[in-house]
């Protein structure tokens, strides 16, 4: 933990900051390890603490890793932070600009008597956890492990009749009694015609013969997620729908060989871009091909038609196309994985053969 404050000290370097004050989950616990709802950690130059309030008290000084002073609040997060502040006199301070609100960010320059200049860092602070280590490498394994686990087990409850609200449910369910925390972000069960929406949650829609059912799931697991979807048919599916599943398939499995050590974002989402327009379905993919997976769902590097991002060592992302055909239903496959020594490896072990039940 000493070395991700180091690389955030790095930052402040560069940045000409004094001190930057965190508030958001996800840094926070990269770089202490508390898993508390709410917090204030500051980092200057040479110290690191983290501040909590009485709920929090026991648990901040028991998680608090090498480096940090866990704190207890005396009279409020402001009073606290500007006594830390002045003590270390901190000028200028950086900010997390994507999570702090504009209220909050208003009563720290209210509040706050010691900062006279405050940075925005929301652009330098992603790269610090692009590149995965292997402690967490391994926990992003275990919980994609859980969701194939969770896959294998709820094939056999996926009948007609049933709705996509409680095969959701299920799901969730098993996630836990598979010893995640929860689910990663929302359970996405998608039956025919909402299987043509993307970002479809889970309804009381009933599945019916014929139907596509996208299945796009995570759990969170020792504090990283996983991310995974498959799309199955219950009885046999109409021949569009039969030819778009070969498709996706192809584009996906070509992505996945095109994977090279320093690819960029756009030239993966090209490969499976080409194969999907070739096919004539350019605007039924209108997603982009994946994204980073950590700590958070979504973060960094990019895999999308403009994204710059160079895939790399350590770095942990999904691939995912899909085609979405209105009314009709929709396919989308996903699997992540990292590169580990120079070559990608898949996390994702559920097969994608397609699937009639
Ligand atoms: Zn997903
Ligand atoms: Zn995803």
């Amino acid at each position: 933990m000493e070395m991700r404050l180091a690389a955030l000290r790095k930052v402040l370097e560069r940045r000409k900051l004094d001190g930057a004050v965190l508030t958001g989950r996800a840094n926070t616990f990269w770089l202490s390890g508390f898993t508390g709802s709410t917090s204030l950690l500051l980092v200057t130059r040479q110290q690191a603490f983290l501040i909590a309030d009485f709920r929090y008290a026991i648990q901040s000084r028991a998680q608090a890793t090498g480096g940090i002073t866990a704190m207890e609040i005396d009279d409020s997060f402001h009073v606290t932070l500007e006594r830390l502040l002045a003590r270390n006199n901190v000028r200028t301070l950086g900010y997390e600009g994507d999570v702090l609100t504009v209220s909050e960010f208003e009563q720290f320059k209210e509040r706050l008597r010691t900062p006279s200049r405050y940075v925005n860092l929301s652009a330098d602070l992603p790269e610090l956890r692009l590149r995965k280590d292997a402690g967490e490498l391994e926990a992003i394994l275990h919980a994609v492990g859980i969701g194939d686990a969770v896959y294998r087990e709820i094939l056999p409850e996926i009948r007609e009749g049933v709705k996509e609200a409680d095969l959701a449910a299920e799901m969730e369910y098993r996630m836990r009694r598979h010893g995640a925390q929860g689910p990663a972000f929302e359970t996405i069960v998608a039956s025919g015609p909402n299987a043509a929406i993307c970002h479809a949650t889970a309804t009381a829609r009933s599945f019916r013969p014929g139907d596509a059912i996208v299945m796009d799931f995570g759990v969170k697991w020792n504090g990283y997620c996983s991310d995974m979807t498959r799309t199955v048919f219950l009885g046999e599916p109409g021949p569009e729908l039969r030819r778009i599943y070969q498709i996706v398939l192809k584009a996906q499995m070509a992505a996945l060989a095109a994977l090279r050590c320093g690819i960029l974002g756009s030239e993966a989402d090209r490969v499976a871009r080409r194969i999907i327009a070739d096919a004539g379905h350019e605007s039924h993919f209108g997603h982009s091909l994946g994204h980073g997976v950590g700590i958070e769902i979504h973060e960094d590097p990019r895999i999308s038609t403009p994204s710059a991002d160079m895939l790399e060592d350590g770095m942990v992302f999904t691939v995912e196309p899909g085609i979405y055909l209105e009314g009709i239903g929709g396919v989308r496959i996903e699997d992540m994985g990292a590169f580990i020594g120079g070559n990608f490896r898949n996390f994702t072990a559920s097969p994608k053969e397609m699937l009639i039940l």
